[in-house]
């Protein structure tokens, strides 16, 4: 495996040292070696990044809505062009399967940024109420935080709404995770953005994203992660009453009512529940099923866990990659172990290849709502079966959750639609409707603040403002 070594972080529109010669390996999960690093940032980085991306805020801003739009799409186009490369980094660094590297992880953030580069382009709305012009304007200073799972698509559905919106950026990507951000700046180098408008500070959440979430000079920070490091970013904004959108986790609920197709739903809901090995933050990790078909469900579920291979990312037979890391892993089998429920497929003990870091995929039935299994994002390949009797207990049980991030209903589709209108949750896809990148997406409860992606994605990043005349 060739090394990756980034030694410098792109701040102003060009690579420079950074303030500490510490480093960051980066590990890949599969073989287990630390194959790259990065500079481990610090908050004097944070300070000339910020700088430069303050300087350069009245001449992003200033520019024709029809420049800006260009500017992204040469961003769009040096991105796309490092395509093959991305998906590999992130088979690398996070374990992907590269067949869905290269659809998810390369593929879907490319069709973000080309929707954002197209927003960019039109001028921004302006409209009378009254004696009043509403005119929109961007926020400021944006520092991004992202987290590991989807370390291209959670940085652009920032990075590209926020310069859409005429705002400039300072990223910190995760530390896992961090070298598919280093071709973003490449990207970004390659496709002359105004210098300071888009900067990448590599680092610890503790020591650059610290720095970035209590910087005085930022206006908005937009996280994406766990719920703990959310509240965290939140208390240092609220200090200066600082913007703060937040994407965090989600335990959602997949509800197959008694009139549903119960094979597609089970196998559509266990791929949901598994893809990027159960690290995805829309996960449906509870499987609620109609009691009429309850066992025959626990048996197909259990079935398809069980038909998953595991293995080299890098093997085209690979469905199932390892989890990110040691930790993760064990964090994951912490879960398994403690579980009570009805181990039906997976478990500690079922076989998985000698090295990386492997769990197999578990199904638990008769899982009761309210335990450990049905309440924490486990982030691992670990799906719950739960039983119900109606559709307003299936409702009730799907809403009993701290979370609202993402959720699916299977039945006969006027009954199905108006389950998921019921749901407390920011998204809902009936009938196995498929994943829309321009739609919002956000979270109800603890699942986060704001939404992105598409023109509401887009609209967090502004200032409203009413001039009377
Ligand atoms: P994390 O919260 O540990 O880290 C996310 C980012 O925050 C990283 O870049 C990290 O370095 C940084 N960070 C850590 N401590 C910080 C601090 N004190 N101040 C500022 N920044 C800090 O999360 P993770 O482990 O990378 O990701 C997994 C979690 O993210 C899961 O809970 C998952 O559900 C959630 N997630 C949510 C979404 C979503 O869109 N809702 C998407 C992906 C992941």
């Amino acid at each position: 495996m060739t090394p990756v070594h980034r030694e410098q972080l792109y701040i102003g529109g060009a690579w420079v040292p950074p303030d500490s010669r510490a480093r960051i390996g980066v590990e890949n999960p599969y073989t287990e070696e630390v194959f790259g690093h990065v500079p481990a940032g610090t908050a004097e980085d944070v300070d000339l990044a910020v700088s430069a991306a303050r300087a350069a805020l009245p001449v992003w801003a200033g520019l024709p809505s029809a420049e800006r739009g260009a500017a992204l799409g040469r961003l769009h186009r040096a991105l796309t062009a490092r395509a093959d490369e991305i998906a590999r980094t992130v088979g690398l660094e996070l374990g992907t399967p590269l067949k869905i590297a290269k659809a998810v992880q390369a593929g879907l953030p490319l069709t973000v940024l080309a929707g954002y580069a197209e927003l960019a382009a039109r001028p921004w709305t302006e409209e009378s109420i009254g004696n009043s012009l509403v005119v929109h304007e961007p926020v400021g200073v944006v520092g991004a935080i992202t987290p590991w799972n989807y370390p291209l698509h959670q940085v652009i559905a920032k990075v590209g709404a926020a310069l859409a919106a005429g705002n400039t950026v300072v990223l910190k990507p995760s530390e896992m995770t961090p070298l598919v951000a280093f071709l973003l700046a490449d990207a970004a180098a390659e496709a002359d953005l105004p210098p300071g408008a888009f900067n990448l500070v590599s680092g610890t959440g503790p020591v650059v994203g610290a720095a970035i979430a209590g910087h005085r000079a930022i206006d908005m920070v937009s996280f994406t992660g766990s719920t703990a490091t959310g509240r965290a970013i939140s208390h240092a904004a609220a200090d200066r009453i600082a913007r703060v959108s937040l994407e965090l986790g989600g335990k959602s609920a997949n509800v197959i009512l008694e009139d549903a197709d119960l094979v597609k739903a089970v196998k559509v809901g266990v791929g949901n529940a598994f893809l990027n090995s159960g690290q995805t933050c829309t996960a449906w990790t509870r499987m609620l099923v109609h009691r009429s078909h309850y066992d025959e469900a626990v048996e197909l579920a259990a079935k398809t866990a069980a038909g998953y291979t595991l293995g080299d990312p890098f093997d085209a037979a690979t469905r199932l990659g390892p989890l990110a890391s040691a930790g993760q892993k064990e964090r994951v089998r912490g879960f398994i172990e403690r579980a009570t429920a009805r181990l039906v497929a997976g478990g500690l003990d079922a076989p998985v290849p000698a090295a990386g870091h492997f769990v197999a995929p578990t199904v638990f039935a008769d899982v009761d709502p309210d335990s450990e299994l049905a309440q924490e994002e486990i982030f691992g390949p670990v799906l719950s079966i739960i039983g119900f009797d109606s559709d307003d207990e299936a409702v009730a049980i799907a809403n009993n959750s701290r979370y609202g991030l993402a959720g699916a209903v299977w039945g006969s589709d006027e009954r199905a639609l108006s389950v998921a209108r019921r749901l407390r949750t920011g998204a809902v896809d009936v009938n196995g409707g498929a994943f829309n990148p321009f739609a919002p997406f956000g979270g109800y409860k603890q699942s986060g603040i704001g939404r992105e992606l598409g023109a509401y994605g887009l609209a967090e990043f502004q200032q409203v403002k009413a001039i009377q005349q």
